[in-house]
């Protein structure tokens, strides 16, 4: 699939500009990408669209090539649409902060809320746990078992008043979950995790008992709780949650298994609500904040491509590009100083050398890059710096003895001088002729 995304955008990678043509063969590349990641139908339809619209309305970048542009754009809806920045939890101003789990059975709840414990514990928190899920045998023992493990208290109902496995409601969770908030607030733990029952599928009981407990405790955070590897089911799962509980947040489970995390995409686009965390192992300690750049590329495949463009881009120093634009187009005389700039700014794309060799698509910048030798740079530098101001600003003054006390300065060959100085006279002309409008040389006579 990412070979898919790969190839098409090398088969952009030759076109100046990006036409309608391309762009629509993209978008159904990166259609097909995103199911592949199960990302929900009508969610993926939305998202191309939206990228198609932008990318051929798009600004051209210096830094980017076409083909780089429009991974830039998809990237960029995706990371806004996962949430952008990562959020972390809202604690309450008057603890404690009451914080409730829902989801469906097995979505990863219980290990959540040890892992929850165990990291609020790490940064000084005095986390307790609710055993509130009164629904599945063994469910009560779960938490505390994990408790145990993350080194934090459980309240949990009396043994006997839990688990039969059977469509009825079993024991009060409602009620367990309040004594547990009030228990937390007698014995002043400052955040209590409470655990409730979820069932295979969504249904109507479920709903109404997690509904019934938010009422009860007014939580700080509902956090919703989903299998990474639910695929299609995202949306409609997410969806009755959002109905039948609401939530603040979202946690993906199990993202250490080979879900390419569509799920993400389309509980975040549907819901709107922000994903805080990522669950990635059974183990307490296999939890992290939610990255929703890094999701991006987890969703297109692309690993370290995009971290390679942010660079290139922000190498090019935009800056300065439009400095030398402003130049060139008042036809303003190209200094030495400017010449020196230029090819600092090359030593810049230099040392990314081996990385831009990754990047599928840089082409002839590529090309220029391998060719360019570093240490010419130090060179150039060392010899610009041993001018004197006026000499910079009218190189024609550097004649044969001045040329050899600025070889001796910077510690070259009088010939490494006039080699430099005959490549910026060319580079001025090229300038020159570009500011007049010629946009090529050798063509005088153009209107300025
Ligand atoms: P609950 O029914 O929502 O409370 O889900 P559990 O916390 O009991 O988890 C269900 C199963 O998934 C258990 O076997 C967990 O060990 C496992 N599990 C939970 N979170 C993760 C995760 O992030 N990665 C993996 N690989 N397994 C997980
Ligand atoms: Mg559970």
């Amino acid at each position: 699939l990412s070979d898919r995304l790969t190839s098409t955008f090398k088969n952009l990678r030759t076109k100046g500009r990006l036409s309608e043509a391309d762009i629509d063969a993209t978008v159904r590349e990166i259609r097909r990408a995103l199911l592949d990641a199960d990302v929900a139908v009508p969610v993926v339809r939305e998202f191309t669209a939206s990228v198609r619209e932008r990318a051929l309305s798009a600004e051209v970048s210096g830094a980017l090539n076409p083909a780089q542009q429009v991974v830039k754009i998809v990237n960029d809806e995706l990371v806004g649409i996962l949430g952008g920045e990562s959020r972390s939890l809202n604690l309450a101003k008057t603890p404690p902060t009451v914080i409730m789990l829902a989801g469906l059975q097995g979505a990863g709840k219980t290990t959540l809320a040890g892992k929850l414990a165990l990291d609020l514990k790490g940064r000084g928190h005095t986390p307790i746990l609710v055993a509130a899920d009164l629904q599945r045998p063994n469910a009560v023992t779960q938490l505390q078992v994990v408790g145990e493990r993350a080194g934090v208290p459980v309240h949990a109902p009396h043994p006997g008043n839990q688990g039969a496995e059977t469509d009825e409601v079993v024991g009060d969770p409602v009620g367990v979950a309040r004594d547990g908030v009030a228990t937390a607030r007698a014995r002043e733990h400052d955040v209590v995790i409470v655990d409730t029952a979820g069932r295979l599928g969504v249904d109507e009981l479920l709903m109404q008992q997690a509904a019934d407990i938010r009422e009860a405790i007014s939580p700080d955070e509902v956090l919703f709780v989903i299998d990474a590897m639910i695929g299609q089911d995202a949306v409609t799962t997410a969806q009755a949650f959002l109905e039948g509980v609401d939530f603040t947040g979202v946690v993906l489970s199990k993202l250490d298994g080979d879900a390419r995390g569509g799920a993400a995409l389309s509980v975040a686009k549907v819901t709107g609500r922000p994903i805080l965390f990522a669950s990635t192992g059974e183990k307490l300690t296999e939890f992290e904040a939610f990255h929703p750049d890094r999701m991006a590329s987890r969703i297109l495949d692309m690993g370290d491509v995009l971290t390679l463009i942010e660079q290139a881009e922000r190498t090019f120093d935009a800056q300065e590009a439009e400095k030398m634009a402003a130049k060139v187009a008042s036809g303003e005389d190209f200094t030495l100083a400017d010449f020196l700039v230029q090819m600092q700014q090359m030593k810049k794309m230099g040392s990314m050398k081996k990385m831009l060799g990754m990047l599928p698509g840089m082409g002839q910048m590529r090309d220029a890059i391998e060719n360019f030798d570093e240490r010419e740079v130090d060179r150039i530098e060392a010899i610009i710096n041993s001018m004197t101001p006026g000499e910079r600003e009218n190189p024609r003054v550097i004649n044969g003895s001045r040329r050899a006390r600025i070889a001796k300065g910077s510690g070259v060959r009088t010939s490494d001088v006039n080699q430099l100085l005959e490549r910026f006279t060319q580079a001025q002309k090229m300038m020159r002729q570009m500011g007049k409008g010629g946009g090529m040389p050798g063509m005088p006579g153009m209107p300025a």
